[in-house]
């Protein structure tokens, strides 16, 4: 395990036992090789002024402008999703919460926070992922979705799924997994298995949402079993 790791998830509160030795031999492979945080720079992206290529640019377009249920009526804008749109990683949420709404990217609060470290502990910065949610506007009060609004939602996510080609995808939280995957299976039974997006081959990975960890701070341990094994997974198909 890399130094780097270690520090993420030292933030995560996992503590992490390392032979002395290894820690120094590792920490001297870090310097010495091109794969760390510092120096895997990834594009550029700005945040919620990025700038998509064509066919995504359109759909953000049409999802700005989207009146297909209620909530277009109490969102302060929508939230489309952000980063790498070659990305070989895309991280889906449930919906934007107050936060996002005001700043039009996904994952910016304190979840968000969270949800870098956990990228950052499996080698990845934020902007070398795509994040979106399953709803692109915010539920009032962050109740859960409706199912109408999900269904309203579907072919947006679907389109971006379709544009970004990612090469695995990561739900983080109940809301997410289970829409994603048309399954209403409790999240601590789906943790542990490989999915695979709907009409698709593209394999899903299931874990909890960052949200809840904050609220579950004992939990992160079996986050990073979940991570180290979609990591696996993402290595296997690579
Ligand atoms: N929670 C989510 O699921 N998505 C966000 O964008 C923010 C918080």
């Amino acid at each position: 395990m890399q130094s780097y790791q270690q520090q993420y998830l030292k933030e995560m509160g996992i503590d992490v036992w390392v032979d002395r030795d290894k820690a120094v031999a590792n920490a001297v492979e870090e310097s010495t090789t091109s794969n760390t945080v510092e120096q895997t720079k990834p594009e550029s992206v700005n945040k919620t002024t990025q700038v998509f290529p064509e066919a995504l640019s359109k759909l953000q377009q049409e999802v700005s402008i989207c009146q297909n249920c209620e909530l277009h009526q109490t969102r302060t804008q929508t939230v489309f999703g952000v980063g790498n749109t070659n990305a070989d990683w895309l991280i889906i949420g449930e919906a934007p919460g107050a936060d996002e709404d005001k700043q039009g990217e996904p994952f910016v609060g304190r979840a968000g926070q969270l949800l870098n470290s956990m990228l950052l502990a499996m080698g990845l910065q934020r902007e070398q992922v795509f994040i979106a949610n399953i709803l692109k506007c915010r539920p009032p009060n962050n109740r859960d979705p409706k199912p109408e609004e999900v269904v309203a939602c579907e072919s947006y996510l679907r389109q971006q799924i379709g544009l970004i080609k990612p090469k695995m995808i990561l739900a983080v939280g109940r809301i997410a997994a289970q829409n994603l995957l048309k399954v209403d299976t409790p999240i601590g039974k789906m943790r542990g298995n490989r999915y695979q997006y709907p009409d698709s081959e593209l394999p899903v990975m299931v874990t909890y949402h960052p949200a809840y960890l904050l609220r579950s701070p004992r939990e992160k341990r079996k986050v990073w079993e979940d991570l180290k094994l979609a990591m696996q997974l993402f290595r296997e198909i690579s």
